[in-house]
């Protein structure tokens, strides 16, 4: 294979939850421009809808889906239904997630148990019903995990101040190690991506505040730019990291070197 053949992901189909905005459309997205047709999910029409056109002016095949990643009947419907318009998943990026900020001492357990529903729960209820059906086809296939570099060590509380949510994203690295032993018998590869900061509707209100202290403790100097994930998305959905599985890649201008 050419090195271009590697990265090339026409006949595959990729699975993008939280795909209608912020870093997992730029995935979806860049999952698209290499030939994959797409699934798009997220709760809420009004962002799927405006992705899904988005998607499709550039020429890419997108099937949008309302799905809620914390609800099993709504994750097994949502794998149906893209296994029923396209008869196969190969990619399922584990995107979805929300954060809540509040100091430990403060954090009210019923949003403790939100965050980790939707970020921890929701990657192991799509993870098991995606995989279930890749291992039932015989295929293989390629799951990439949405953690944070707030996964990977503790922050200082005046840049992120979300217990929940960095012991969420601790979770799910953990998830990922553990499903890629499971898995790479059956040939599915399970790996993660721990981006550093980039501005989102999850992060916006955040950044107002710290974006000071995070370009200064970025070692690159800044946050990360509008398609900065989607290079690795491919890479690790994709033949080129064909022999790479349980591993977490930090996409953080060297924030955790
Ligand atoms: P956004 O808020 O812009 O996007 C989040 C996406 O997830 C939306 O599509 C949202 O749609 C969807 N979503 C939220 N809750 C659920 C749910 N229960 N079920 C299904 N979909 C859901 O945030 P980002 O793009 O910034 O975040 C994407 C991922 O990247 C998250 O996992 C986040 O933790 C991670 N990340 C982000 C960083 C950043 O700096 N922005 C840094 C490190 C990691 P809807 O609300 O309609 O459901």
């Amino acid at each position: 294979m050419s090195v271009k053949d590697l990265f090339d992901l026409s006949g595959k189909v990729a699975l993008v939850t939280g795909g209608s905005r912020g870093l997992g459309l730029d995935m979806a997205t860049g999952l698209g421009e290499a030939g994959a047709a797409v699934v798009i999910t997220a709760r809420r029409e009004q962002w799927l809808t405006t992705a899904e056109a988005e998607l499709s002016a550039k020429g890419i095949s997108v099937t949008a889906v309302a799905c809620d990643v914390s609800d099993p009947g709504q994750v097994d419907a949502a794998v149906k239904g893209a296994i029923g318009r396209h008869g196969r998943i190969d990619v399922l990026v584990n995107n979805a997630g929300i954060s809540w900020g509040e100091p430990i001492e403060t954090m009210p357990v019923e949003r403790w148990r939100q965050v980790f529903e939707t970020n921890a729960t929701g990657c192991f209820l799509m993870s098991q019903a995606a995989g279930r059906e890749m291992v039932r086809a015989g295929r293989g296939g390629s799951i990439v995990n949405i953690a944070s570099v707030a996964g990977i060590a503790g922050l200082a509380a005046d840049v992120l101040d979300a217990v929940g949510y960095s012991a969420s994203k601790g979770a799910i690295i953990t998830l990922t190690r553990d499903l890629a032993v499971k898995w790479a018998p059956s040939g599915i590869r399970v790996n993660a991506i721990a981006p550093g900061f980039f501005d989102t509707r999850l992060s916006h209100t955040l950044l107002e505040k710290t974006l000071e202290k995070v370009e200064r403790t970025t070692p690159m100097g800044r946050i990360g730019k509008p398609g900065e994930l989607s290079g690795v998305a491919v890479f690790l959905a994709s033949a080129a990291s064909s022999y790479i599985t349980g591993q977490v890649i930090a996409v953080d201008g060297g924030m955790t070197a």
